[in-house]
């Protein structure tokens, strides 16, 4: 029998509660918990509470309080899907309880916008030695992109040397600005320095400063963004062969014009400030006005493109792959009431958690998802709503710097 126990009620954890709900073979009980119990509450009216046992609310920045909870409900994996600040308190609390972790977004400090990984991985001994397994970033990116990587380096190459994850919301969901996840995470990250690795280091870029026009597979070109993202860290950790890798995203230009005007006017701001005798923080509040990502579903319409290029060398010859999937917006909605970018990361969260809970991808300590074997969790992909593909590349991604201007104005496929 297994038992999990969900930490957080937002968009993405509406996606995985409900698919956890359908595969009774890997999660025979489900409990869920999070700040606001009503969101939980209205949860378990919808998928029922035959499914959904128990209900809770949580304050997960509390380790004290999440180890009683876990020592209350007793489940075998605690899934957080609340925001990146409960990571350390809740593993805490598995620590304290010998309870098996995963997520899907790493550490972040609330009062400083950085994300590593160096906080979690700090925890692989203790997490060892007590027997119990940390899977980090069980999302789509971080998750399925690491998993494409590890699944590329099995299957297609002897070494690879060049990955360059792309991630393109071909989406319209009719507001004048929202964001697709949780707006404070969200912005906290795309207002970051670029940051990517070549020949053996880190190398910055001011915010969004590199673009790039990419050709997504069903979606046409898209002004694409060198952002840092997390995975690049653990990934160029775990294949030390890479002598590059980047992750772009695609931004529209109205997007961009609100983010910088809210920029330039401090709401974008983690800095207290003193507002009518209480010292508020202009990003909190921003949240606060902004759209919630979970309501955009309705009449989202076009789809999602994420995927990796990766070169490298099989049998002596360089060769580019890309790997990647198309989430419908409208069809996500029809099937669960959400909108892609909370079913990409929730269908990733719900298989790690029946790959951990059925003994296969299963080892004591604080792991990535790209150093299991790719292959169940990609045949699990497509089983249970994002599909993916494999396109071999004609073109060599390695030297494109040098091809770009052979191409033309208009953009281009990476391959
Ligand atoms: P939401 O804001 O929609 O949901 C977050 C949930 O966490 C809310 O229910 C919120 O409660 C709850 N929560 C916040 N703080 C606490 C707390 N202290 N104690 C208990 N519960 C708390 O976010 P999303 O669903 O969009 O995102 C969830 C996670 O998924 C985030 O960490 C995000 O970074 C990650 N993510 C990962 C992606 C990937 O591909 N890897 C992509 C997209 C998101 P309340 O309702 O009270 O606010």
């Amino acid at each position: 029998m297994s038992r999990v126990l969900i930490i957080g009620a937002g968009g993405v954890a509406s996606v995985t509660v409900k698919k956890c709900a359908r595969l009774p073979q890997h999660f025979d009980e489900i409990y869920l918990a999070s700040r606001t119990v009503s969101k939980c509450e209205a949860l378990q009216q919808e998928v029922g509470a035959d499914r959904v046992k128990g209900v809770f609310a949580v304050d997960a920045d509390n380790a004290k309080e999440v180890e009683a909870l876990i020592n209350e409900v007793k489940p075998d994996l605690v899934i957080n899907l609340a925001l990146p600040y409960q990571d350390l308190p809740i593993m805490d609390a598995c620590l304290a309880t010998n309870t098996d972790y995963l997520d899907t977004a790493n550490y972040e400090p609330k009062d400083e916008a950085k994300f590593e990984y160096s906080w979690q991985w700090a925890y692989q001994d203790k997490f060892k030695d007590a027997g119990i397994m940390a899977l980090l970033g069980s999302g789509f990116d971080p998750g399925v992109t690491n998993v494409y990587t590890a699944y590329a380096a099995k299957h297609y190459f002897d070494e690879i040397h060049y990955l360059d994850i792309v991630d393109c919301n071909g989406g319209d969901h009719g507001q004048a600005f929202a964001t697709n996840f949780n707006p404070e995470i969200n912005i906290r990250e795309i207002t970051q320095r670029g940051r990517y690795w070549e020949n053996g280091e880190w190398k910055e870029t001011d915010p969004l400063s590199v673009r790039e026009d990419l050709d997504y597979q069903n979606i046409g070109v898209r002004a694409s963004y060198l952002m840092f993202h997390e995975e690049l860290e653990s990934i160029v950790k775990h294949f030390p062969t890479l002598k590059r890798a980047r992750f772009w995203m695609t931004f529209g230009d109205a997007y961009l014009n609100h983010l910088r005007v809210l920029e330039g006017i401090g709401m974008t701001s983690i800095e207290p400030v003193e507002f009518q005798g209480q010292k508020i923080v202009p990003l909190e509040f921003l949240k606060a006005v902004l759209p919630n990502p979970g309501s955009l579903a309705e009449g989202y319409s076009g789809m999602t493109c994420i995927g990796t290029y990766i070169t490298g060398i099989k049998d002596g010859k360089e060769k580019t792959i890309f790997i990647y999937n198309n989430c419908d917006h409208a069809k996500c909605n029809e099937e669960v009431g959400a909108q892609a970018v909370s079913y990409t990361t929730g269908v990733p969260a719900m298989i790690g958690a029946a790959l951990m809970l059925n003994g296969t991808w299963k080892e004591a300590g604080v792991w990535n998802m790209e150093q299991f074997d790719p292959d169940p969790f990609m045949d699990m992909l497509n089983e249970h709503g994002l599909p993916w593909h494999v396109l071999e590349c004609k073109r060599s991604y390695s030297n494109d710097r040098e091809k770009k201007n052979e191409e033309g104005p208009r953009g281009r496929k990476l391959g």
